[in-house]
């Protein structure tokens, strides 16, 4: 469910026609509609309502700090994977005792950032990175509270890019030294085990091997109970799929079922790791039609966004709904919706079938609010693009668009 509807011959983002936007704010545009977000997120955590939950919404599915605040003043927590998500969350007024920080690659001083702002705990994905967060505790003089981060060996069915539960996969610690490790940390005075964590991958559509994932971490967590760890956190961590287009993936209830039916009787506080579905539907990017062009081969929409400003379609083949923002009539042609950029894969969209478009025509991209923005790079020297914020019939610019002396902030000629 999201707040995105026609009105009126022309779409709308809740109260606010999105041509008003454009109008004032220019393309290419992210805008992000507040209900949708503060709906999504209740809906995941009514889902957990009856076990101890912590949310920790996953920040590189859309950093901007208007959004993280809207989930921060909403209850939710955070998932971090560097310094600077960390600081977006202080910035954004979120509360370190529900952040936890992943990834594969953490540095001593992200670390030391991390346990000075007191955050509940590092999600630990080697053996090396596990020494470094002891050394680290001592020396600031505390227990660094640590997950760590096992990787289940299950296939997630999801695109290959992003599926990170496999044997074959950089993320985590393999199942099967994972118990070895703890047993270890009991000896590193830097190190207190506080939970377990798994993340099998992203865009999941398929709840088999969420509930595979789950029961044999939680299988490794009771065990490490009966042998006297002190723990608390079962960490399930994110991945639940989005409709895109055709996909079906499983409802937040179901999901949340699915969770629960395999981690019974853990005596656990259950984090979760949502990212996209808390905001992909909750976005779209406004883009204008700046050409039409026909070669012998095939018709090209030449428009305003580019790869640069959404990436996803040339980084994992992703499929985004294209609509115009007010459709004309007319026969339907199929065509190729591609950016400006240099680059053969900056095409939003293949063989699109659309509707008569002109010159200065609006377009919206539809499921954009997630690695949208926070995947938008300056290639080719382009602006990142603006972002807004609807609320109600109410709308605010949450990131200016990236002025040209920014490019080159830094740099010196
Ligand atoms: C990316 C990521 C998430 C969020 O994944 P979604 O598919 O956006 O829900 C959660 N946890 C970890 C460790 C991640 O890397």
């Amino acid at each position: 469910m999201n707040h995105f509807h026609a009105r009126r011959g022309s779409l709308w983002a809740e109260d606010v026609p999105l041509s008003r936007i454009a109008e004032a704010v220019g393309t290419p545009t992210y805008v992000y509609s507040a209900a949708t977000l503060r709906r999504h997120l209740g809906v995941v955590q009514s889902a957990f309502a009856r076990v101890p939950t912590v949310v920790c919404y996953s920040v590189k599915a859309n950093s901007n700090l208007a959004v993280l605040k809207l989930f921060s003043d909403a209850g939710s927590g955070f998932d971090i994977v560097s310094h600077g998500e960390l600081a977006r969350v202080l910035a954004a007024g979120g509360d370190p005792k529900k952040v936890v920080f992943s990834g594969v690659g953490k540095r001593a001083d992200e670390m030391e950032a991390a346990l000075k702002a007191g955050i509940l705990m590092f999600n630990v994905e080697s053996a090396e990175e596990l020494a470094l967060l002891d050394r680290v505790g001592r020396r600031l003089g505390v227990r660094a509270p640590f997950a760590l981060r096992v990787n289940p060996d299950v296939d997630a069915k999801t695109h290959r890019y992003i599926a990170t539960g496999l044997k074959t996969s950089k993320f985590g610690v393999p199942f099967e030294e994972a118990v070895a490790l703890y047993k270890q940390s009991r000896r590193m005075k830097g190190l207190e085990a506080r939970g377990v964590d798994c993340h099998i991958g992203s865009q999941l559509t398929d709840a088999r091997p969420v509930k595979e994932a789950i029961t044999r971490v939680g299988g490794l967590y009771a065990e490490l109970k009966r042998q006297g760890f002190p723990l608390t956190h079962l960490d399930v961590g994110g991945g639940l799929g989005v409709t895109y287009s055709k996909e079906r993936p499983p409802g937040v209830e179901d999901y949340a079922r699915a969770v629960l039916e395999s981690s019974p009787h853990l005596d656990a506080t259950l984090v979760l790791e949502p990212g996209r579905v808390l905001v992909a539907n909750a976005g779209v990017l406004l883009t204008r039609v700046l050409f039409r062009k026909k070669t012998v081969a095939k018709r090209f929409l030449i428009v305003d966004a580019g790869m640069n400003d959404l990436l996803r379609p040339a980084l994992y083949e992703a499929h985004h709904d294209i609509v115009a923002v007010k459709p004309r009539r007319g026969p339907k042609t199929t065509m190729e919706i591609v950016g400006p950029v240099c680059e053969s894969t900056d095409v939003l969209g293949h063989a699109r079938s659309m509707a008569p478009l002109e010159q200065g025509d609006l377009l919206a991209v539809k499921s954009a609010g997630a690695y949208g923005m926070s995947m938008a790079s300056t290639y080719n020297s382009r602006c990142r693009p603006a972002e807004v914020l609807v609320d109600g019939g109410e709308f605010r610019v949450v990131r200016k668009r990236e002025a040209l002396e920014e490019l080159w902030r830094g740099e010196s000629p």
